[in-house]
């Protein structure tokens, strides 16, 4: 038996304890891994809270990443001891992901723990850091580089949000966090923001075109604010869009690609392949400041995961929160 957070369903009503699970009830897999950290992001919330179809099978343990270390493995790459990071392929929404002391998954699925960075710190930076290094990896792959002129970030004060400010500015960019809470102003400067940019400002009627603000985006928000965001980007710039946290829609018109020659790169961390996420985990490991890093991380418990994940959903959460499932396996 081994502790887990279960999401289960009966007669459409949705239920979610910490509990014992039995090992024979682990997914089918080629690698088993002892859970030592995992996190809360915002899917794993809509996923506990029931507030969007995420959990497309059930019973089912949330969490889309974590670190541990493998115990068992029929996987060539991987043995025992091996410590490893998961990110996406369904875990947590169709396969029981890391919000549990065991996991059972696919060694495809895994990354090693990049040299030079401890589990903990793997999921301080966790789905939302590898997701907001993916976007930064977009941008500059359609040639943005600092002296082009600022970068809007959305939800800056999310998980995402600050990370990729803090990634960004490292690297020499001016970046301008788009916040919905002016009294994280001060948080955003610490992690290097350039300037603070009230949400308002992209929530208003969206227009074809707007005065040309920033060289680009990385954006979690959606629906009108990246509509907004898209009318006043530069010519020729770039937006990384990763996020619905404003609403899925995209009430926009072609103007910005056609007159200004704006790209807009979709980012997907689910289902993105293998090399590009060993990219990722490289470039975060040697270009993240971690001390940095773990001023923006709080720990939840496994006992307080549930009860947290409603500040998600009402965009109460800063930075990143990591949960110590097992902290004494490092
Ligand atoms: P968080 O909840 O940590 O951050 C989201 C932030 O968005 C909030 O903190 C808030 O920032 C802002 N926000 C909230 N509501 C609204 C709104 N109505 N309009 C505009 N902004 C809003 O979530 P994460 O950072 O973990 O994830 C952000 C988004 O990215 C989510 O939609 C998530 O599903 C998506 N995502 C996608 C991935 C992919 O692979 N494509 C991977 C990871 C995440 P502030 O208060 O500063 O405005």
């Amino acid at each position: 038996m081994f502790d887990a957070i279960l999401i289960d369903k009966t007669d459409d009503a949705q239920s979610v304890s910490l509990t014992q699970v039995s090992d024979d009830m682990l997914p089918e897999g080629d690698l088993r891994v002892d859970v030592a950290w995992s996190t809360l992001n915002y899917k794993d919330a809509l996923a506990i809270t029931g507030k969007a179809p995420v959990v497309r099978k059930f019973p089912m343990v949330p969490g889309i990443d974590f670190a541990g270390v493998v115990t068992e493995s029929a996987h060539p790459d991987y043995a025992p001891g091996d410590k490893v990071v998961l990110n996406g392929w369904g875990v947590g929404e169709v396969h029981w992901g890391g919000l549990a002391r065991t996991a059972r998954v696919k060694g495809d699925w895994l990354v090693p723990l990049p040299e030079g960075i401890s589990m903990r710190q793997a999921m301080e930076i966790g789905t939302a850091g590898y997701t907001a290094m993916l976007c930064v990896m977009a941008l500059e792959a359609h040639g943005l580089t600092p002296d082009m002129g600022e970068i809007a970030v959305t939800g800056a004060a999310g998980g995402v949000g600050s990370v990729a400010t803090l990634l960004l500015s490292a690297r020499g960019y001016d970046v301008a966090a788009v916040t919905g809470r002016a009294s994280e102003a001060e948080y955003l400067k610490g992690l290097g923001a350039a300037s603070i940019v009230d949400r308002e400002e992209l929530s208003g009627k969206v227009r074809a075109l707007n005065k040309e603000r920033w060289a680009g985006g990385v954006d979690v928000a959606g629906s009108t604010v990246l509509a907004n965001l898209l009318s006043m980007i530069r010519y020729g710039g770039t937006v990384a869009a990763c996020g619905l946290a404003a609403g899925m829609d995209l009430p926009t018109s072609v103007a910005p690609f056609i007159l200004r020659g704006v790209t807009l790169a979709g980012v997907d961390s689910v289902m993105c392949p293998a090399p590009r996420r060993r990219e990722a985990w490289s470039r975060l490991a040697s270009e993240l400041n971690m001390t940095r890093l773990a001023d923006l991380s709080v720990e939840v418990p496994m006992d307080k995961v549930i009860e947290t994940a409603p500040n998600f959903i009402d965009g109460k959460v800063r930075g990143r929160i990591i949960v110590p499932v097992a902290p004494e396996l490092g």
